[in-house]
């Protein structure tokens, strides 16, 4: 179904977003509905505090994807970057060596913990950001409280709980994840704004980011499952899972720790009826739709990969165009 382009005018929108999945999402949201109001809730479980500074990955690959600075194949981390600070650090032998940063890259970390320092709160400091990125976006941490994904696993006999980062990138989640925890979030309050935009939505998205370690981490946020249950407008997700298997990283690893298997159904039946109105899989999955829809969900396959600006923007619209049927 295509979606008539008036009712696109002035269409708040809302989006759950982690890093790349989310940010190329949006992109390509922002190209098919170019007049809509989107608010974006950033995942802000990654963050991690490095060399003294507050590091926020999924905001920032959000701000940078959007506002143009992003490395386009890396997907992450500022283009034209150079690494001349962390091999500084290294030299004086202070890591950790594994966390990437660049030195355009460390600039916004600077900027981010000075104002951190100085008493704003981290909703008014991304705003701040986000004035030199112009992402054309309302980019809201999910929270200003700080909330931290720990992972617990294995190694060599021992059970213990490292910093998603220290799993995803150090470790390349290469040993089991036993369980995911966002440390902090059962005490921590919604960003100024969030519970306002999800309550004043037209339409809620899921963009294909990582359903636990993303999307599950907002949804953490005490008052957010609720408000969008009660939001009483079309929620719609698409798939992050392709053919049974992430289309990028390792979110797999992440949906065994919570008991979820690895297809596009599955992510569905966990998010759940309660939450999702329509769910979009690829059409590699198509398969997959009865059984989706059968768990109280609308579910259609279209093409769900975003390999330009075009193939996402027309997954943009499928989402919307989904939206508009359940609505009806
Ligand atoms: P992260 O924070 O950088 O890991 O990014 P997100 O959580 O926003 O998104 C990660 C998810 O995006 C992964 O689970 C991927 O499977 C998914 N993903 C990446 N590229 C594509 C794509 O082209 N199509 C679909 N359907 N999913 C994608
Ligand atoms: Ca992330």
């Amino acid at each position: 179904m295509s979606f008539p382009p008036d009712r696109l005018l002035c269409m708040r929108i809302v989006v759950l977003a982690g890093g790349i999945g989310g940010a190329r999402f949006l992109r390509g949201l922002k190209s098919a509905a170019p007049d809509a109001d989107i608010t974006v809730i950033g995942n802000t479980g990654d963050d991690i505090h490095l060399f003294g500074l507050k590091v926020c990955p999924d905001l920032d690959t959000v701000m940078y994807t959007l506002g143009g600075g992003i490395n386009e194949e890396q997907g992450w981390g500022r283009a034209d970057e150079t690494f001349q600070v962390k091999g500084e650090l290294a030299a004086y032998g202070v890591g950790p060596e594994w966390f990437g940063l660049g030195d355009r890259d460390f600039a916004t970390h600077i900027v981010r913990t000075q104002m951190l320092g100085a008493g704003y709160p981290l909703s008014a400091v991304t705003e701040a950001l986000c004035e030199r990125w112009q992402p054309g976006v309302r980019l809201l941490p999910m929270s200003d409280d700080r909330i931290e994904t720990h992972v617990a696993v294995e190694v060599d006999g021992e059970r213990k709980a490292v910093h998603f980062q220290e799993y995803w990138v150090k470790l390349r989640a290469s040993v089991d994840a036993q369980a995911v925890v966002p440390v902090g979030a059962e005490q921590a309050k919604p960003a100024p704004g969030v519970l306002e935009a999800i309550g004043e939505a037209d339409v809620i998205l899921f963009p294909p980011s990582n359903p636990v370690v993303s999307i599950g981490t907002i949804l953490a946020v005490p008052g957010v499952r609720e408000a969008i249950a009660d939001a009483g407008v079309p929620v719609v997700g698409l798939s992050p899972i392709v053919g049974d298997a992430p289309v990028r990283g390792m979110a797999d690893k992440m949906l065994a720790a919570v008991g979820v298997e690895s297809t596009a159904a599955a992510v569905a039946r966990h998010y759940g009826s309660g939450l999702l109105d329509g769910w979009l899989v690829d059409t590699v999955d198509a398969g997959t739709v009865e059984d989706v829809e059968s768990a109280g969900i609308r579910c259609r396959a279209v093409p769900l990969m975003m390999t330009g600006v075009e193939a996402t923007a027309a997954m943009a619209r499928e989402a919307l165009g989904l939206a508009e049927e359940v609505r009806a």
